[in-house]
């Protein structure tokens, strides 16, 4: 592992990059690392969003990243919902319960998989409006046996003033009701979903995230080259702890441009 420079960057044909903790934290807009990006994009790389959250659509990340100054198709982003849903549809799967958002629900029925209250699946995800109605569903046809897909296994999001419970809140409480564990967790760390995002890119490609049991770990599996900024969840002091280890670390985008040792 060693500091990023921005030559470093230069050698690189994709980046591909997290949004939460890279391209934004809560509301607020991370400029340091955005600006960069957006010149870089300018400089005709290719920049591509992989995201593990499922409670918004592919095409409403695309609107926030064009008001922000990106040029974005629809397809440039892969949510841990869209994700879930190649994955649901190669494995020919046709129904599914579903523990989520309208948005998970939506992306999933575009790959034909439609919401059952007997699904040949469950599948969980974020969903704000959780309960135990829910809850029982989801953990007795997980203990009849049937197949746990979780969207994503992150356990919280860090937003301004505190955190809010995630995917993998709700995941943890079907497992303890079921008595069983996930069979698949489709978003980072897991490579599918980087196979997802990178399948038609060719030449040299960068993952840059800011979680180390996610987005770095994730990377390095899926054979990309790792950077971590630290510019949301994670720290150099984490990566000893954690000893997950990334290719380069930068505190933000911005500080590749100076070359202090
Ligand atoms: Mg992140």
């Amino acid at each position: 592992m060693r500091r990023l420079t921005y030559r470093d960057l230069l050698k690189y044909d994709a980046l591909v990059c997290d949004i939460d903790g890279v391209i934004r934290r809560g509301r607020r807009v991370i400029w340091e690392n955005v600006e960069v990006l957006l010149h870089l994009q300018g400089e005709g790389k290719v920049i591509r969003f992989i995201t593990n959250s499922s409670s918004r659509l592919p095409e409403d990340h695309a609107e926030m990243l064009r008001t922000i100054g990106f040029e974005v198709k629809e397809t440039d982003i892969i949510t841990s919902g869209k994700a879930t849903a190649l994955y649901l549809q190669k494995a020919g799967i046709k129904k599914a319960y579903i523990v989520g958002t309208i948005a998970l629900r939506v992306i999933l029925k575009r790959h034909s998989v439609q919401f059952s209250p007997k699904g040949e699946v469950v599948v969980v995800g974020m969903d704000p409006n959780f309960n135990y109605r829910k809850l029982k569903r989801a953990s007795s046809l997980i203990y009849e046996g049937t197949p746990f897909i979780a969207t994503n296994p992150d356990a919280s999001l860090p937003v301004e003033g505190g955190v809010l419970p995630g995917a993998g809140s709700i995941v943890a409480a079907i497992s303890v009701a079921a008595g069983k564990k996930p069979d698949v967790v489709v978003g980072k760390p897991n490579p599918i979903i980087f196979k997802e995002a990178t399948y038609d890119l060719k030449g040299k490609m960068l993952f840059i995230g800011d979680r180390l049991n996610t987005d770095i770990a994730g990377g390095n599996f899926a054979g990309l080259d790792t950077l971590l900024v630290l510019t949301g969840v994670h720290t150099l002091h984490d990566v000893e702890e954690m000893g997950i280890e990334p290719t380069f670390w930068i505190s933000n985008l911005k500080e590749s441009l100076s070359e202090v040792s």
